[in-house]
């Protein structure tokens, strides 16, 4: 049978917003959050280790009817974005649960108050949910009393995560205009970008011209508004929290340490020459003297390849199948169940997620699915995380979901999977070039790029705290771009409103080195398994299934993998060198 295109059904979670389902799922929230604050009174050290694991199993059921719910109404938002019956619900679900979040915060902050002897017996007998126990006490240095987390809480809605709303409300309504073919076009920036990737470098140029032109108009006030969050974060987490640095705070969240990440930087700013002889040889490819950062992502071969989806569907499948038969059928269960909504419609949510609602329920699957070999990769991407948390089911709701630096592993290594499947298969020479310029224009885009971001972030954080004015921020982008690309790009002023466009940095500070971890570790695990064959699945099966039950050192440890160490990150960028090498010796086509 072969699959075709359609909506998906979240019938599976309710049969609609409006349906006697949700209103008992409600009254049945309520119900267990009240019986949940009558327990608050027998939380004590001495406490018995029956009643300590019913607590934290009623905890779970409410995050269980919680995340049905919530998931219910951000999945229906993104198929239907245009539809206000759906957004208010979803509006109105938002705040029901950050009170139910506030209404149980009072058995984390009992958890970590815990004297050292309470906390082993109970542990000892804690299972699946020890990991996230414990994380949870890796806080407990930056922890404030209740009523001062509480008064936090209330406060950011109306502080950083107001600016943060406004922040998207401005950029979300900009509109870019654009003369393609004679004709003038008002694109969002999503369809402008589209022309980035355009064979023709006057239309590169001005869709990047016209990018921050726009953005440019308002960097004063974007710009305000990073300095106002940059200085929240300080104020709250050095000041208030006493962590050490404002990359610490991110680095805690993740459990990866902090040396690690520094390391990984490191490792990066080292191997900014890979990328740099990759800029030289498309440069060539294009025919241009000199490559100029409008042309990073300029396709360098024409293809019109097109595969329909009911093809697509089975070639990701085989790819999967002939890495582990396993894998490929976790991944089909996702469109058996008709959990997958792949179609072009007005007013969907443009781009591609992968949804995990619980670890007894099959994710959904978002995607744009228009033909090109891109889209088939994305579908790779997507199935490859809906692989990932099917091989963690076994695991509690509060562990088996992956920690951030660990959560694209499944996905790019899906990826890699199913270019080299058509490497091997592909006879089309013009489809197997895009492809492997594809790849690396990929890996720059989520290693080099993302570490060059925190770089920055680090910074932006030190340069506010000393006062620095928007252009001094400015400034200070343009030096690091000039660093990133060298003599092999030239890099033209107006890149230096670049950092004000990127969302990440406003929305979640250092956020963005969990892709240079995740892409680098995915390319070394490639290596590896090339390398050893069977041998490798089952350690990598075995990290995946981890789910987040361990701290991502002890799962790569597990896996063989020391994240301490520099020659580990190395082997991510010698994979890509050799990439950049077998490109080289192909004759330029023109
Ligand atoms: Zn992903």
């Amino acid at each position: 049978m072969s699959y075709t295109q359609s909506p998906w059904s979240l019938f599976e979670l309710f049969p609609a917003q409006d349906s006697p389902e949700m209103k008992a799922a409600f009254d049945e929230l309520d119900g267990k959050v009240v019986e949940f604050e009558a327990l608050r009174p027998s939380l004590s050290p001495e406490m018995s280790e029956e009643a300590f694991l019913n607590a934290i199993r009623l905890l779970e059921a409410i995050s269980h009817l919680g995340s049905r719910i919530a998931d219910f109404a951000g999945l229906s938002f993104t198929a239907d974005t245009q539809d206000q019956v759906i957004q208010a619900f979803q509006s109105d679900v938002e705040s029901r649960m950050a009170i139910i979040a506030n209404r149980t915060l009072f058995f984390s902050l009992w958890w970590k108050s815990l004297e050292e002897i309470a906390i082993e017996r109970l542990m000892a007998v804690a299972g699946d949910y020890c990991y996230w126990l414990e994380e949870m006490r890796h806080f407990k240095p930056h922890t404030l009393t209740e009523p001062e987390e509480k008064v936090i809480n209330i406060k950011d809605v109306t502080g950083s995560m107001a600016i943060i709303n406004l922040y998207n409300t401005l950029t979300n309504r900009y509109v870019f205009r654009l003369e393609v073919a004679g004709e003038i076009k008002e694109l969002t920036r999503g369809e402008l970008m589209v022309f980035v990737r355009s064979y023709d470098p006057n239309l590169r140029a001005k869709a990047y011209q016209e990018l921050y032109r726009v953005y440019g108009q308002d960097v004063n006030i974007l710009g305000q508004m990073y300095q106002t969050l940059v200085r929240d974060w300080h104020n709250e987490n050095l000041d208030m929290r006493h962590f050490s640095s404002p990359l610490a705070v991110r680095n805690l969240v993740n459990d990866i340490p902090d040396d690690v990440v520094d390391t990984l930087l490191g490792v990066c700013q080292d191997n900014i020459s890979v990328f740099q002889r990759f800029f030289h040889l498309k440069a060539r490819w294009l025919g241009m003297e000199h490559l100029r950062r409008y042309d990073i992502y300029a396709p360098v071969v024409k293809t019109e390849k097109k595969y329909n989806f009911g093809d697509a569907t089975e070639m990701v499948f085989d790819a999967f199948k002939h890495f582990e038969p396993r894998v490929s059928n976790l991944a089909r269960r996702v469109l058996d169940q008709n959990h997958l909504d792949s179609e072009v419609r007005k007013g969907k949510m443009s781009g591609a997620f992968c949804a995990t609602v619980a670890p007894d329920i099959t994710p959904w699957v978002l995607l744009n699915y228009q033909g090109k070999p891109e889209d088939v990769a994305t579908l790779a991407h997507e199935l490859g995380h809906a692989v990932h948390s099917q091989l963690a089911a076994e695991h509690s709701l509060f562990t088996f979901h992956s920690s951030l630096p660990l959560a694209e592993t499944a996905s790019t290594f899906g990826e890699i999977v199913l270019i080299d499947h058509l490497l091997a298969t592909e006879s089309d020479a013009s489809v197997r070039q895009t492809l492997l310029f594809r790849q690396v224009d990929d890996a720059y885009a989520t290693i080099m790029r993302q570490a060059q971001f925190a770089l920055f972030e680090r910074q932006a954080h030190d340069l506010i705290q000393q006062g620095a004015t928007v252009d001094e921020l400015s400034n200070a982008y343009l030096e690091n771009l000039y660093n990133q690309f060298g003599d092999t790009a030239e890099v033209s002023d107006e890149f230096r409103w670049e950092w004000a466009s990127i969302s990440h940095i406003y929305q979640t500070p250092f956020y963005v080195y969990a892709y240079t971890f995740g892409q680098l570790l995915v390319l070394s695990l490639y290596q590896q398994y090339k390398a050893e064959g069977d041998a490798f699945k089952p350690r990598y099966l075995g990290l995946l299934s981890a789910g987040g039950s361990k701290s991502p050192e002890k799962i790569l440890s597990d896996a063989g993998i020391n994240m301490h160490s520099a020659s580990f990150w190395q082997g991510g960028f010698d994979v890509i060198r050799g990439l950049v090498e077998q490109l080289e010796t192909i004759p330029v086509v023109k």
